[in-house]
This record gives C-alpha cells, sequence and structure tokens, in this order.
C-alpha cells in the first residue's frame, strides 16, 4: 500500500532522492535532512503505515531489528557516545510525516543540542499513579506486587 501524496512513500520507491545507508526487502534507512546530531537517520517502511497504531505488528518488530542493525553500524563508523530511539506518533507527540518512521539518533558527550530530548516530570500523587495504573494494567502475572 502506499499514499500517493506521502513523501516517504515516495523517498521508499526512489521517486525523491534520499540520502540512503541501509536498504532490505522491507525498508529504507534515509539521514535525516535536519539532523538532531551527524548521522541521525530514520528507519523508514516501504509500506504505508501512518503511525505505530496501523503499522503491521510484524514490520513493527523488524523495524527495531533494523534500528539495532543501524545502532551497531554507527558504533562502529562514528565515534557515538549514546543513541536514541525514537519514535513520534500524532501531531501532539511531534509527529510531522505522517509514514511511520523510527529515528536513531547518535549523541556524542558535550554537544551543545545534546539534551534536546529531555522533559520536565510531572509530579503525581500515590492516588493518581494507583489511578494510572489500575486503568493501565495488563498482561500481568498473578503476584503479589500488583
Ligand atoms: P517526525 O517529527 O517524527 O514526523 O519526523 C520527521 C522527520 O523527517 C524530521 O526529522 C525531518 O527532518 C525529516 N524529513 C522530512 N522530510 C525529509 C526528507 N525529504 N528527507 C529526509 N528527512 C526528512
Ligand atoms: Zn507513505
Amino acid at each position: 500500500m502506499r499514499d500517493d501524496n506521502c513523501i516517504f512513500c515516495k523517498i521508499a520507491a526512489g521517486e525523491i532522492p534520499s540520502n540512503t545507508i541501509y536498504e532490505d526487502e522491507l525498508f529504507k534507512v534515509i539521514l535525516d535532512l535536519s539532523p538532531a546530531a551527524k548521522g541521525h537517520a530514520l528507519i523508514i517502511p516501504k509500506e504505508h503505515y501512518a503511525n505505530l497504531f496501523e503499522i503491521d505488528e510484524e514490520v513493527a518488530g523488524k523495524a527495531v531489528q533494523v534500528a539495532k542493525k543501524v545502532a551497531e553500524r554507527m558504533q562502529e563508523v562514528l565515534h557515538i557516545d549514546g543513541l536514541n530511539l525514537m519514535q513520534n506518533n500524532g501531531r501532539a507527540a511531534g509527529q510531522t510525516v505522517f509514514h511511520f518512521h523510527m529515528h536513531v539518533i547518535p549523541r556524542y558527550a558535550g554537544a551543545a543540542n545534546a539534551d534536546m530530548l529531555r522533559y520536565n516530570p510531572l509530579e503525581l500523587s500515590e492516588q493518581e499513579m494507583q489511578e494510572l495504573k489500575e486503568e493501565l494494567k495488563f498482561g500481568l502475572f498473578n503476584t503479589a506486587e500488583q
């Protein structure tokens, strides 16, 4: 499936040029045009899925396998000190291209922009934490802790 108005579908099909660093049957990995750090790459499935909610579960799993390969390559070739995987879903989460993709962002100690993924933590009460846990929990084994 593809979306004719989607820039990443066009990149995946080779209709728009990109700096491709890896390709297999299912994915293309390209350098981000506005990188957070040297080597910032995007793992793009060739099929169009808007986000994590729409992507085929197996393709999502394989995207993580590709992320590991790309991360190891970056570790080998670039002198990286750390690495973030980031994957945005929906405008509220900062997604700007609505074709699933995973960011692989190498990190370098002391880089001026190295803390850009930080946030200010909320202070939730114990009651709020308990309510959230009760609402969200699923698939747990039956132990005393829960
Ligand atoms: P997101 O905010 O997760 O949707 O990320 C979209 C990313 O795609 C941004 O980091 C952009 O810099 C990047 N981007 C958009 N268009 C292109 C393009 N033609 N080639 C490479 N990267 C792109
Ligand atoms: Zn697309």
